[in-house]
């Protein structure tokens, strides 16, 4: 059976996870961490750099350093969130054919989903080396706030990196997933998630027949632990801005190492009082001296300066409460997802809202994860263990455009998923042969308010008086919250099937030509690696043969046979050397075995000898 990895694509950090012998577990990256930056950059020669690597980087390539590209995941170049992303972020967002952003890394200009690709490639390539096996299916989460266009995109992200999605889940849904699997539980609990870059809260049922029942969603995909660091950042460069009238913003290496620092300075305050940001040479003054930043913050001034965020946490959870139709006492838990979690403001304001302290014993940082290879595990897997039901809910009200602009509901907010509705549409004249229909979602009134997912043309109707034909249109939420559209002419049954061209997605040429190169990435890097490998493997052998020579030599220099016997182990060794220098990792790859057979000759004669 195809094994299905679970990968929670953070903003700030991913995760991937799988499920063996019926327990998930967490999948440490080469290094052995947990966790791996959702960063990609490319270097001055070109190279691809993901993860950890990239991050370490940031501060000297900051301009080819891309972060938190999840923020830009979906969303149309022409929106506020994606202007205050260009003013704040070290590179460079441009525009892109479909109205759409990319990013621009050196000379080269990349699609959202291709850098989530990255990413979720990297990821692959973690669970791969872990199984010693290929893997291309898998389960990845993304906020429960996502709206259609950015769930379609986080799929072509995972096509782009040669996996199948055959599920997208919600993240905190995934949260719950993972607190409540194995444990025969009948509970309802809030999953509170602050990442990097989003909050969602979501109240679940959970059953102990392993029915997992989303009751009702809401969030903020533009509500993180990078507006907790801003609000540091902002503090900082104000203070800076006061004592040298110099602004540090606009110094694209003093903004990164700024970000680096508030970041720090915030994740120290969850554990001591006070923390002294200090950033020696941020900049030069107009007369060429180096000035330095030092500035001593508390946990004080850290929750004062972000109390409204935290505050508006709070709303959206009293929202939900009442979205879901329940009182604060019926929630009998509370589970915390997401680094931001640890600060102990962030707890406080969770216990007070919902009168009970969270619950312990999830990892905010892997529980997200697990929770998304239980579900790839419980789709491919029969058996008793896993036997188990996800039910979520849409998030955002899907609908259409009518005459006055106005947007009319077709599927409401906090429907389960799958789930659909059929609406007939007449022809208002004569003779007409097409319907355009516009496609939204969101929850304003005025169409123009939400968000348009698509628009498409019904064509090829027979012609006919006005009023005479009716078609009915479906539109279908399935169970990764992805809308489709189908229509039927009513009298003669044809049918016709409509993509909502998301207008700011890919198209799948596109996608097929960045598949091809993330393809092509996947074995240059996996040579790479076995060169590496290689190398590393010749480099032992040569020097446990030098170490042995003068040894050897001392036992069977008296002998014509045994002088020429370290005469070829010199040949050997030195050819060795010769193809390391020259790059040349298939010959040495061949010249691996001669290696070896002159280490177990040499560790014959000293092993005889003593
Ligand atoms: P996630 O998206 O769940 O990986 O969460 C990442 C966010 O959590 C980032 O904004 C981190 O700065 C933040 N974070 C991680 N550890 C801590 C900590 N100990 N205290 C406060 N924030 C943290």
């Amino acid at each position: 059976m195809d094994k299905v990895i679970g990968i929670d694509l953070g903003t700030f950090n991913s995760c991937v996870s799988v499920v063996e012998g019926g327990t998930p577990v967490v999948i440490a990256n080469r290094g052995g961490y947990k966790v791996t930056p959702s960063m990609v950059a490319v270097t001055e020669a070109g190279k691809r750099l993901v993860g950890h690597i990239a991050k370490r980087q940031a501060v000297t390539n900051a301009e080819n350093t891309v972060y938190a590209a999840k923020r830009l995941i979906g969303r149309k170049f022409d929106t506020p969130q994606v202007k205050n992303a260009i003013a704040t972020c070290p590179y460079r967002i441009v525009e892109g054919p479909h109205g759409d952003c990319r990013i621009q890394l050196r000379d080269k200009v990349y699609s959202i989903p291709e850098i989530s690709a990255m990413v979720l490639q990297e990821m692959k390539m973690i669970a791969e080396d872990y199984l010693g096996h290929e893997v291309t299916k898998a389960v990845v989460t993304v906020p429960a706030y996502f709206n259609d266009g950015q769930r379609q995109a986080t799929k072509d992200a995972g096509q782009i990196a040669g996996l199948d999605v055959i599920r997208i889940i919600n993240e905190p849904t995934a949260g719950a997933l993972a607190y409540g699997f194995g444990k025969n539980i009948d509970r309802t609990v809030a999953v509170y998630d602050l990442g990097g870059g989003t909050f969602d809260i979501s109240i679940l049922e959970i059953s102990s027949a392993g029915v997992f029942k989303v009751v009702s969603t809401a969030g903020d995909t533009f509500l993180g632990g990078e507006d907790f660091d801003q609000r540091i950042i902002d503090w900082l460069v104000q203070g800076f801005r006061e004592e040298h009238d110099i602004d540090l913003r606009q110094d694209r290496m003093a903004l990164q190492r700024l970000k680096d620092a508030a970041e720090k300075a915030k994740c120290e305050l969850s554990a001591v009082m006070e923390t002294e940001v200090n950033l020696p040479f941020i900049i030069s003054s107009p007369r060429n001296e180096a000035l330095h930043l030092q500035q001593l913050l508390t946990r004080a001034q850290l929750e004062e300066l972000t109390q409204d965020l935290v505050e508006r946490t709070v709303q959206i959870c009293e929202m939900t409460l009442d979205e879901a139709g329940l009182e604060k006492d019926e929630i009998e838990d509370v589970v915390l997802v997401g680094g931001m979690t640890r600060m102990p403001r962030v707890q406080q304001a969770v216990s007070e809202f919902f009168e009970r302290e969270p619950c312990k014993g999830v990892h905010p940082d892997e529980v997200v994860g697990l929770g998304a290879s239980i579900q790839g595990a419980a789709l491919v897997d029969d058996s008793k263990e896993l036997d188990m039901v996800l039910l979520d809910v849409t998030p955002h009200t899907l609908g259409i455009m009518v005459a006055g602009g106005f947007f009319e509901e077709l599927i409401q907010q906090n429907s389960t998923v799958p789930t659909s509705d059929s609406k007939p549409f007449t022809t208002v004249r004569d003779n007409q042969t097409a319907v355009k229909i516009l496609v939204l979602q969101g929850e304003s009134k005025k169409a123009d308010e939400n968000e348009l997912l698509g628009e498409f043309i019904l064509t090829g109707l027979r012609r006919a008086p006005a009023g005479q034909i009716e078609v009915d249109v479906t539109f279908e939420i399935n169970a990764d919250g992805i809308v489709s559209v189908h229509a039927k002419d009513t009298e003669t049954g044809k049918e016709q099937s409509i993509t909502v061209t998301a207008t700011s997605g890919l198209t799948q040429d596109e996608i097929d030509l960045m598949m091809q190169e993330a393809s092509e990435y996947a074995v240059a890097r996996r040579g790479d690696e076995e060169s590496e490998g290689v190398k590393q493997q010749a480099e032992t052998l040569i020097a446990e043969i030098q170490k042995l020579f003068p040894e050897v030599e001392a036992v069977v220099a008296g002998s014509d046979f045994g002088r020429d016997a370290i005469e070829k182990a010199r040949a050997v060794v030195d050819r060795a050397r010769m193809l390391m220098d020259r790059n040349d990792s298939a010959g040495l790859k061949e010249q691996i075995d001669a290696l070896t057979r002159t280490q177990r000759m040499f560790k014959g004669v000293v092993g005889k000898s003593a």
